[in-house]
This record gives C-alpha cells, sequence and structure tokens, in this order.
C-alpha cells in the first residue's frame, strides 16, 4: 500500500492511495493529474472518494467516473455530482480489501466526513479534507466553532500513529500562526524546522502524523493552558470565558483568520 500526493492547483494534494494495481482516488479536484498517474503506474481505479462539496475537490469528479466507470462515495448531506453512494457517520465501506470507516466532521461546510482506514499496513491513514491540516484546520465556513471543535476532537482521539492526509500544502503559513501562539513549544520549533527542509527539498510535509499534530497543532491543543491564555490574551478573554473550550477555539480561528 501507497500513498500518493498529486500536487494540484496553488497548493491542493489529491491523494492517491495504492493498493498493488489498484487505487482510490481522494477529492479529484482535477480529472487530469489523477488520469496521468494512473497511466504512468498503470493503475485501476476502484474508488472516488469526496469528503466534501467544494469545487477543488470535487471539479474532476464527473470526467472521473466517465472515464474509468469507478463508483463515486461522498457526504450524505451536500452537492456533489451524480450519481454517487451517500455517507455518513458509522457507515463502513470495503476499498481494496481495507475496511474505511466515515466519519462526520461538520464545521468546515455542513455535511463534510472524513474517511479512516483503521488496519492500513503500517499505520491508520485518514483523509480528512479540510477539516485538519498539519499544524492548523479548516476556516469554519458553514459549521459552527462548535462542530468544528468536536469535529476536531473526534479526529485527535484517533490512534497517534495514524498517517493524516490533508488536502492543502498549509503546513509552513500554519506553522508560522502556531509559533506565535505557542512561542515557547520546543516540539513545533523541531517540527517547523523538518517542514521547512523538506519544502526546501520540493517534498510534501503530508501525510502528518496524528500524534506529532496533538504536540504542535493549536487547533488540537485548546485545552492547553498556554494555548488558552495565549488566545485570552490576544482576544481580551474574561477569566470565565478563557477556560470555556469553544469560546477559546472560537477566537484562536478568529485570532488565525486575522493573521498576517
Ligand atoms: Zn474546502
Amino acid at each position: 500500500m501507497k500513498l500518493i500526493s498529486l500536487p494540484a492547483f496553488t497548493d491542493n494534494y489529491l491523494w492517491l492511495w495504492q493498493q498493488d494495481a489498484n487505487a482510490v482516488v481522494i477529492d479529484p479536484g482535477d480529472a487530469q493529474p489523477v488520469l496521468d498517474a494512473l497511466t504512468h503506474h498503470g493503475l485501476t481505479l476502484a474508488a472516488i472518494l469526496v469528503t466534501h462539496h467544494h469545487a477543488d475537490h470535487i471539479g474532476g469528479v464527473a470526467r472521473l467516473h466517465q472515464a474509468t466507470g469507478a463508483p463515486v462515495f461522498g457526504p450524505a448531506r451536500e452537492d456533489i455530482p451524480q450519481p454517487f453512494t451517500p455517507v455518513m457517520e458509522a457507515d463502513q465501506l470495503t476499498l481494496m480489501g481495507h475496511k474505511v470507516q466515515v466519519l462526520d466532521v461538520p464545521g468546515h461546510t455542513a455535511g463534510h466526513v472524513a474517511y479512516f482506514v483503521p488496519y492500513a499496513p503500517q499505520s491508520p491513514v485518514l483523509f480528512c479534507g479540510d477539516t485538519l491540516f498539519s499544524g492548523g484546520c479548516g476556516r469554519v465556513f458553514e459549521g459552527t466553532p462548535a462542530q468544528m471543535l468536536a469535529s476536531l476532537d473526534a479526529l485527535a482521539a484517533l490512534p497517534s500513529n495514524t498517517r493524516v492526509c490533508c488536502a492543502h500544502e498549509y503546513t509552513l503559513s500554519n506553522l508560522r500562526f502556531a509559533a506565535a501562539v505557542e512561542p515557547h513549544n520546543t516540539a513545533l520549533q523541531t517540527y517547523t524546522a523538518h517542514c521547512q527542509s523538506l519544502r526546501a527539498q520540493g517534498l510534501p510535509t503530508l501525510p502528518a502524523q496524528l500524534g506529532t499534530e496533538l504536540q504542535i497543532n493549536p487547533f488540537l491543543r485548546t485545552r492547553h493552558p498556554d494555548v488558552q491564555h495565549a488566545v485570552a490574551h490576544h482576544a481580551g478573554l474574561s477569566q470565565t470565558t478563557r477556560t470555556d473550550d469553544v469560546a477559546v477555539f472560537a477566537a484562536l480561528r478568529q485570532w488565525k483568520n486575522d493573521f498576517k
């Protein structure tokens, strides 16, 4: 089994999950890079998975489906190109011989789902779309901060050796913000140097490791006293509000939105 990140647009990754001569693609915002990779590696497309309805995640779905006949699975509560099999929390798929669990992770969009492969060889794999990024999280466009926090909590509870396949290479800019929140976090400093080195070589920083994210990603650390303190100071939260998980998360997300 292999995870191939296909760069697309400015900073998207279309993930190709390869198993022997087959592959599953996640969030093909563009068809051509996927078709090229299938030809290059001699692979048959077994399925198309979609996490949410944004154009940079679904733009290539119709053409790929027409070209390969691969079935499409997508969020039950969102409009994505027909035909597709709607999936939601607790649904389980079997793809290329692997169990895939569907998780509801609303917040970035109202019906966003993630796909978790618990028994992947070596370690579990998560395809989380625009919910979790390395060092950051997606913007809360359609859901509420409470929903987004609950979604991130659900992802944070997965095994710490989970490989996290995020849909964008936002890592270095996220880490710049993370350093503003936690300037004394040594794990964050070590990880930043590692990611800078990868990018300098033109390599992706992904997949991320969930265990590392728990140490460095402020959006998974909103209950840590250092993060609470930094957010309270930045946003001027009151003594009672600064221990309110949702208020801290909302203020942290707003801080990131405004961060230059
Ligand atoms: Zn999106």
